[in-house]
């Protein structure tokens, strides 16, 4: 598949990006999305663990606890158990039974639904001063659940692309990597469209621009990748006038302040 390049701006090319994944892809499963708290639980239990065991242990915290609030209140210990099946398990019981108090004593009940009304900004600061939250956590508790805000989720797999496409510095923290696509997405896409972007940009990451060696021939935006084009595929990229678009540093307006 042939994404034609260079473009007036990143932010067609994202555009661009992100329909090319969508056609090798499909459209993404239509499915309900957490209510906040249960995704701030995901957000605090996920890191370093597959999606398919971090869903399995909330089943099964849920089928022991019942409730959020019953979780909050339980032992440490006994929290852990629950968990363990997710990695570090006996850093986030403390983590997560401390995220749910602290929730519950600023608002007066286990409830997330204030995030609503605050800007996205305001909304991302407020949630990653509880423990164990960072800025992915803080954009999947918004934007994933219920609560459908415009914030995009930024996991490994997502910034391990960022980087082979040179979208960002090499260096570049998810946070970094956040700012700079908030700002350069296209403005006219939704809370939705922004989880769909993640959620291909993920798949890419997981079937072939894996950790480690990635398959650049099987990729639909080598194209567009300086890492996956051939000395010859970027010498005529080159000879396009691309290195405005793909300079051998990465672009990032934010990151040269
Ligand atoms: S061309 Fe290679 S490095 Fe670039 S996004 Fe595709 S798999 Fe990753």
């Amino acid at each position: 598949m042939q994404i034609p390049f260079p473009f007036e701006d990143r932010s067609k090319r994202l555009a661009k990006l992100h329909e090319t994944l969508a056609r090798c892809f499909g459209p993404i499963a239509i499915s309900s999305p957490f209510d906040p708290v249960t995704q701030l639980v995901w957000g605090i239990l996920s890191g370093r663990t597959y999606t398919e065991v971090t869903l399995a242990t909330i089943d099964a915290v849920r089928a022991r606890f019942k409730t959020w609030e019953a979780v909050r209140d339980a032992p440490v210990r006994e929290i852990e158990l629950a968990i363990q099946p997710v990695t570090f398990s006996e850093v986030k019981a403390p983590r997560l039974k401390e995220a749910l108090a602290q929730v519950s004593a600023e608002q007066g009940r286990l409830s997330l639904d204030h995030l609503k009304q605050m800007p996205v900004d305001a909304a991302l600061s407020w949630l990653e001063r509880l423990p164990g939250v960072g800025r992915k956590a803080s954009a999947a508790t918004i934007n994933n659940s219920s609560l459908r805000m415009r914030a995009l989720v930024i996991d490994s797999h997502h910034l391990r692309i960022l980087k082979r496409l040179r979208l960002v510095k090499t260096a570049a923290t998810i946070r970094d990597a956040y700012e700079m696509m908030m700002d350069e997405l296209p403005q006219h896409w939704d809370a939705v469209m922004l989880d769909h972007h993640h959620q291909y940009m993920k798949r890419l990451g997981q079937t072939i621009c894996r950790h480690g060696l990635p398959n650049c021939r099987a990729c639909p935006l080598r194209t567009l990748c300086p890492t996956g084009q051939t000395p010859r595929e970027r010498k005529r990229a080159i000879r396009q006038g691309a290195r405005r678009q793909l300079p051998d540093r990465p672009m990032d307006r934010r990151m040269r302040r």
